[in-house]
């Protein structure tokens, strides 16, 4: 289809690609799209792209404000030595991005705790090699481990994990509501096209009677594996793993997939390969799976109210002091975006998964708050 201008839209290498696959072989799971888009080999967003920051397509807490990253840190340090300060132990970020928040969080831990940054082994999980990079340059004082996926971190220790902004990058299946079944959605051809196709029914493992005949109901298979993966290290070793995402308190429908190119929303189908694509992550099924796993879950509580808890505001007051005029006007605005609801104080929200039987962690008061 032609623009407006009559220009013929620019198609993507990977949707070249793609096209070829589902004229070859039938519609893709939208699954196995997303996974396409982002983590193909040759042409996945992440393979290639340095996505974050004002020359990237979308921004993170830890890149708009240091004390995001410190905070993590200090509660990371607080979890080690209320579980008794082991000798050794794994410090994985699950899609550490810049190495912004491990370096923040490395610093202030640090500068409180000492035995906690000697006790760790700094583990990072990341598919993008530009990212490793950057991570090379901000956290190779530590001499970090790279792997690809949880799976490949030992598993012999243990545990102190953060994930922000990681579980809303993995791939999510969708199913239509079509009385009593449940299509599977797919990713297909339309005049040469990429679009949405309705498969045939399956069998699905979860139940929501709720849904609208007709709607979309998202689950994230691999987002659901790694929360279980964790629950059970954290069941085996002990430690804790905080989870920082954008997403839902309660498990609904809805189509959730976007995509984001230069900081403004486009279409899912744009430019497959060249844009960020994510959907909100499902709070409540990943606290199951961790549970499943054999710990405790423990969230969910609003970015805002949690950062609030830890002392955000009275950390910004000290800052605030010594900082000149204008630097003290982009800490306070950057810390509102943090915290406040309209912006990501309720949309972000945090769980933490944690030895079955621990107290609760700092932040984590009741069960659900938002
Ligand atoms: N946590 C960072 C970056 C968030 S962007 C921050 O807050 O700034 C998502 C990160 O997850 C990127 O580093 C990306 O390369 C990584 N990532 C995306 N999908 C992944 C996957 N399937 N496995 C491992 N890392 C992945």
């Amino acid at each position: 289809m032609a623009d407006r201008d009559g220009a013929q839209p620019r198609v993507s290498a990977l949707a070249r690609k793609l096209g070829a696959r589902i004229a070859a072989s039938g519609p893709l799971p939208v699954d196995a799209y997303m996974a396409a888009c982002l983590a193909d080999e040759e042409f996945g967003y992440y393979r290639r792209t340095n996505a974050i920051g004002a020359a990237g397509d979308f921004t993170t807490a830890p890149e708009i404000a240091q004390v995001f990253g410190e905070l993590i840190g200090l509660w990371l340090a607080d979890q080690w030595q209320a579980q008794g300060s082991p000798q050794r132990f794994n410090l994985i970020e699950l899609g550490p991005g810049r190495g912004v928040l491990m370096q923040d969080a490395l610093r202030a831990a640090g500068q409180a705790l000492p035995a906690f940054v000697a006790a760790a082994r700094l583990h990072l999980v990341d598919i993008s090699v530009p990212m490793r990079d950057e991570q090379r340059r901000r956290l190779g004082a530590y001499a970090p481990a790279w792997h690809a996926e949880l799976a490949d971190v030992p598993n012999d220790a243990p545990l102190f994990a953060i994930a922000n902004e990681f579980f809303d990058a993995l791939p999510v299946r969708q199913h239509v509501r079509r009385g009593a079944a449940w299509h599977e959605r797919r990713v297909g051809l339309h005049e040469g096209r990429l679009g949405f196709v309705e498969g045939d029914a399956v069998e699905v493992d979860f139940e929501r009677p709720q849904t609208p005949e007709g709607a979309v109901v998202e689950t994230c298979p691999a987002g659901e594996a790694i929360a279980q993966a964790l629950g059970a290290r954290v069941a085996e070793h002990g430690g804790a793993a905080l989870a920082i995402d954008y997403g839902t308190a309660v498990s609904g429908w809805g189509d959730t997939l976007q995509a984001l190119r230069k900081h403004k929303p486009i279409d899912v189908f744009d430019q497959p390969g060249e844009c960020d694509l994510t959907a909100h992550v499902d709070f409540p099924a990943l606290m199951a799976a961790a549970r499943k796993g054999g710990a405790a879950s423990r969230g969910i509580v609003g970015q805002g109210a949690f950062l609030t808890r830890l002392g955000l505001p009275v950390r910004l007051g000290r800052l605030l002091k010594s900082a000149a005029p204008r630097q003290a006007r982009d800490l306070a605005q950057a810390s509102q975006r943090l915290l406040d609801p309209r912006e990501m104080g309720t949309l972000f929200k945090v769980v933490c998964i944690v030895p079955a039987g621990a107290s609760p962690p700092p932040g984590f008061a009741a069960e659900l708050e938002i």
